[in-house]
């Protein structure tokens, strides 16, 4: 089946009118730290065999391209420690409607990959830094590595990405004193940081809403202690992150109020896990198989059938907010963040 993006194939849009152009690809649930928020300090992790192979992916990516989906984000668990995972990039790069490629990442690799990945055509990089502070690394992560953060962003700099993302968990008792040297930190360096809420995810499941700082109270920090920051009008409506500029023109930092202002109404994201399950939503307690009817042969036409029956089943909104909220049984770093 020949499928083309402009030639009649009809959008992924669910039943409140939200077209689907945003797919998120987790390609492991491994991860070379154990960030107390993502994952428990002892984790079985799935079998390889259990795990979508580059070409599952690279299929999956194709038939949903042509339906416009055009925006890839490659997640985890941690990508980089994915064996070869510039390969996926090259593979996904190929595909036709595909405009942005981008991998979320803690950055412990990068300092070696990040050569690799620019070569195989990767647009953008978002990494996660949550301290400048390497015993409070190693408190959050359960792990030491903040140098090797430190020198992944800088390499990935030299090799000429642009527009590197900074993302911060926040987390009231332990990250409240970071804030404001981690912005200098991202003004100095000309990367965008931006502030993420601490949500229920965690491998633990000991989230509390009192370890949330909600980001109206970060933006005010940041506005009294480092510069005055304006409203970005540019950002894309989608975007989840609602975006600032400093009235001194030096950077922009962004609030992903995802607790206290949920962004729902205009979530155009669709998520797979690294064992092939369609995820409609971060909060979902749904979940679509894809491997299976791929490893029985199933033609394109049925897998997007499959992809759209998941997104015809989303719902308004996460509803965390709601008294009979559910936590999903899957932790963030099952899902893919
Ligand atoms: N390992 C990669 C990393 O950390 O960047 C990619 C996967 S990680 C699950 C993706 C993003 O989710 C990271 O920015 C991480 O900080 C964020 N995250 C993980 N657990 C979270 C939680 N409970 N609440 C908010 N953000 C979370
Ligand atoms: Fe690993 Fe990312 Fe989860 Fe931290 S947030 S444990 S780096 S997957």
């Amino acid at each position: 089946m020949i499928f083309r993006p402009d030639n009649g194939i009809t959008p992924l849009t669910d039943s409140f009118g939200r077209v689907h152009k945003n797919l998120r690809i987790s390609v492991t649930d491994r991860c070379n730290i154990r960030c107390f928020y993502c994952m428990p300090e002892s984790v079985e992790f799935l079998p390889h065999q259990e795990i979508l192979t580059f070409e599952e992916i690279s299929k999956i990516v194709r038939v949903v391209a042509a339906a416009g989906v055009d925006r890839i984000r490659i997640t985890g668990g941690e990508p980089l420690v994915r064996s070869q995972i510039h390969r996926l990039i090259e593979m996904i790069r190929e595909i036709d409607g595909i405009v942005d490629i981008a991998i979320t990442t803690n950055a412990i690799l990068l300092q070696d990959q990040a050569q690799q990945l620019k070569d195989a055509g990767l647009d953008r990089l978002n990494i996660s830094l949550d301290t400048l502070d390497p015993k409070r690394f190693q408190q959050i992560a359960r792990r030491k590595g903040l140098e090797k953060v430190l020198r992944g962003i800088d390499r990935a700099q030299e090799v000429g990405f642009k527009d590197i993302r900074i993302n911060t968990v926040a987390l009231a008792g332990i990250t409240d004193s970071e804030i404001v040297p981690l912005a200098h930190f991202a003004r100095e360096k000309n990367l965008t940081l931006r502030f993420i809420e601490f949500m229920p995810l965690d491998g633990d499941q000991a989230w509390e809403g009192d370890q949330v700082i909600n980001g109206e109270n970060i933006r005010r920090v940041i506005a009294s202690q480092v510069g005055a920051l304006l409203p970005n009008e540019t950002a894309h409506r989608s975007q989840p992150s609602v975006d600032f500029h400093y009235a001194d023109g030096r950077g922009i930092v962004g609030f992903i109020n995802s607790v206290t202002s949920p962004f729902c109404a205009a979530c155009d994201r669709l998520r797979i896990t690294a064992d092939g399950r369609l995820r409609n939503c971060l909060f979902g307690t749904e979940e679509w198989n894809l491997i299976n009817p791929m490893r029985n042969g199933c033609s394109d036409q049925s897998l997007l059938e499959s992809i759209r029956l998941g997104i015809s089943k989303k719902k308004a909104g996460h509803g965390t907010d709601d008294v009979q909220f559910q936590r999903p049984h899957r932790a963030m770093y099952q899902i893919g963040g």
